[in-house]
């Protein structure tokens, strides 16, 4: 699969992170007790002590921070976590049932795949015994010219890929194409700065993670020596394709990941690598083009193929193969797994319950299978409906916002109102659910149902390469508490997971309502006009719609933001990165605008006193207090130092805090003076 650098979501949830990391898990085999339901516009939650004028997010959030700890199996828990974790638990208990009593052949299926995966006792029975035939194969590679070959078996039997990814993405310059890709991958450590920079904490962290490496090599049979020896193998290929690697700002940058290429090309940048033998043994051996995302990253790895030792090279295919599938392996490769990646990067300090991790990967596995039965039991169709209403609301008021924008031109404005008019919204879940009938699942096998997943999804992602794009077609499964923009399909989607409290309540206040889902609308509506967004078309192609002048001020108006998110600070000398985090703010700031225009039509039209006070707040101060609170979040420092490297979201107190400094609305609600920190005499707004 490739990641998808270009796909906006909301938050960045912890399994498109860290991968397994953060799943592994013994300690329990059932939840101790029912997650409390979230609800939306809690009071107990504000800190009447802070000036909202002067630190918003103390104000909304400050109780609520200091009532709710960190719990130890989380490295942040916030207002998304509790939902997060009351959904889980709903779908825990629907996976138990079927694993016990399955009432249908999916039931059965994934209610296997849950069981199988709740087998401690087998798991630890099996020991390193299910990729013995992994490793096995590893060992026995000896000719450099046959990589290609290994490669291609190393996925399509055991479903571990080394070095980079192949997979499928929609073309660029026609999106209605499913054409083939080629990515940089193939590193352990989250990202390419964790080789490169050379700060004392990197280079300790560095240190555990050769640590940690050469544990896992201890624990495949290794004496601790060749271990060691290993493990530095390990880290000097893993940092040459580091240095080889795109960074994560510049891949947000469209033009910067397509280079469409013949495969013979290729070939000749990468002569020690056959890619025709890849490909045919992918089952892609017709495969004439492809975009190869980060030329350079290839050129990194065609030198490693060329001057590593094949020793080297298969100590890197060793480590990365246990580490794949450390976290379904026995109890010894679970803890150290969960240490290094859970403990050591993000401060977790214990290990996530079992049933939560066999959730979470039934869920990954088999989305849409258990997501149909999730949904039946817990979204029901008026919420589907009421969705719609609030999405034309926020359709007209980003429109109304778009016309009267002093910096634009008419001619720019009216290619802006033709993308928005494009906008495909798909709210819940998927018209057609996916047939998980070609999936086979053993109640006996876990590491066996965890490759079959792989290798099945990866098939279904191959197989749209040269053909039309499925404009129906989910990336995120439906209990998700997150949504997402898609400039190429130029789609904002919503699964269930999301629409319920804190963020949604169709029955409640609809200043509160608003300042929760609707500003989640209006973010993913945003994201097709930030600095990625806007260099598509309506069509979702990229192509420049702007004038030349519109596009200079634009660049000056987000280059506001990235200055701005510069400076701020989530741990001890660690700021934001603004040029990361762009895309994000620009769509918080938008979404916060355009929601509170879209919740003031509805109450003019609607007729209704504009300053009417429930609990002691106007609709204005309950639509802010509403928005600050769906971040409300307390996080461990190494998370948040881990997330101001990789995540493009802001921390929750400055996605709070930095969009309600940039909107005016928000002193006047609060009856803020012009130069206190909320109100400043000069900020930044693009849209
Ligand atoms: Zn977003």
């Amino acid at each position: 699969m490739i990641f998808k650098s270009l796909v906006s979501f909301l938050v960045l949830s912890s399994a498109l992170s860290f991968g397994q990391a953060f799943a592994p898990a013994d300690t329990a085999s059932a939840p101790a007790s029912v997650p409390k339901k979230p609800v939306s516009f809690d009071l107990s939650a504000i800190d009447k002590s802070a000036d909202p004028c002067t630190d918003f997010y103390q104000y909304a959030c400050g109780n609520w921070k200091k009532n709710n700890p960190i719990p130890p199996d989380q490295t942040r828990w916030g207002r998304f976590n509790e939902l997060a974790e009351r959904n889980n638990y709903l779908l825990y208990q629907e996976l138990k049932t079927a694993a016990d009593a399955p009432k249908t052949a999916l039931q059965k299926k994934y209610g296997d795949y849950f069981a199988a995966c709740m087998n401690v006792d087998l798991a630890n029975q099996l020991g390193v015994k299910p990729i013995e035939p992994a490793l096995k194969t590893i060992a026995a590679w000896n000719d450099r010219k046959t990589l290609a070959t290994l490669l291609g078996t190393m996925e399509d039997k055991y479903s571990v890929g080394f070095f980079f990814n192949f997979g499928s993405e929609q073309d660029q310059k026609d999106s209605t194409q499913q054409i083939g890709a080629i990515d940089q991958g193939g590193l352990g450590l989250p990202d390419r700065d964790y080789y490169l920079n050379q700060d004392e904490r990197s280079r300790t962290l560095r240190e555990q993670y050769v640590a940690h490496v050469t544990k896992m090599f201890v624990l495949l049979g290794d004496t601790s020596q060749q271990a060691a020896v290993e493990a530095n193998n390990v880290m000097t290929v893993e940092t040459a394709l580091a240095e080889g690697s795109m960074s994560r700002v510049a891949r947000r940058n469209p033009a910067n990941v397509y280079h469409v290429m013949t495969i013979a090309q290729l070939q000749t940048m990468t002569p020690d690598f056959d890619w025709e033998v890849y490909l045919t043994a992918k089952k892609e051996g017709s495969l004439k083009t492809a975009n190869v995302v980060s030329p350079d990253f290839f050129k990194a790895m065609q030198q490693q193929f060329a001057s590593t030792s094949i020793g080297a090279l298969k100590s890197y295919m060793r480590w990365h193969t246990v580490h794949r599938f450390a976290a379904n392996l026995s109890d010894p490769f679970v803890n150290e797994n969960f240490d290094f990646y859970a403990a050591t990067l993000a401060g977790q300090k214990e290990i996530t319950p079992r049933w939560k991790r066999c959730t979470a990967a039934t869920d990954r596995a088999l989305g849409e299978a258990v997501g149909q039965d999730w949904v039946a039991q817990n979204f029901p169709p008026a919420a589907k409906d009421n969705m719609d209403k609030l999405v034309h609301a926020l359709e007209v008021a980003l429109g109304q916002d778009i016309q009267h924008l002093d910096w634009m031109s008419e001619a720019t404005k009216v290619e802006a109102q033709k993308k928005l008019d494009a906008f495909r919204n798909k709210i819940g879940y998927p018209e057609k659910w996916r047939d998980y009938s070609p999936l086979m699942v053993k109640r006996d096998d876990p590491v066996g149902n965890l490759q079959r997943s792989i290798a099945f999804n990866d098939r279904h992602d191959l197989n749209k390469i040269g053909k039309p794009v499925d404009e129906k077609e989910w990336d995120m499964t439906p209990p998700t508490v997150n949504a997402y923009y898609n400039p190429a399909m130029n789609d904002i989607n919503f699964p269930a997971g999301i629409l319920q409290p804190p963020f949604y309540d169709f029955k409640i206040d609809p200043a509160v309502n608003f300042g929760g889902i609707g500003v989640v609308i209006g973010h993913e509506m945003t994201h097709g006009f930030d600095d990625q967004g806007s260099q598509y078309d309506a069509q979702g192609n990229v192509r420049s719609w702007w004038t030349p002048e519109d596009k200079k001020k634009f660049d000056e108006r987000t280059d506001c933001e990235v200055k701005e998110y510069d400076n701020f600070e989530v741990a001890p000398g660690q700021k934001l990165n603004g040029r990361l985090t762009l895309g994000e703010n620009t769509a918080d700031n938008g979404g916060l605008r355009i929601a509170y225009q879209a919740l003031m039509s509805t109450l003019a039209q609607e007729g209704k006193e504009v300053s009417e006070k429930i609990d002691g707040y106007t609709e204005a101060q309950r639509y802010f207090i509403s928005w600050g609170q769906v971040w409300c979040e307390n996080t461990r420092e190494q998370a948040a130092r881990l997330r101001a490297k990789t995540d493009p979201h802001s921390s929750g107190e400055w996605r709070v805090n930095g969009s309600v400094q940039n909107f005016d609305a928000f002193g006047k609600a609060f009856s803020c003076k012009v130069g206190q920190p909320m109100m400043p005499e000069h900020s930044c707004r693009v849209w």
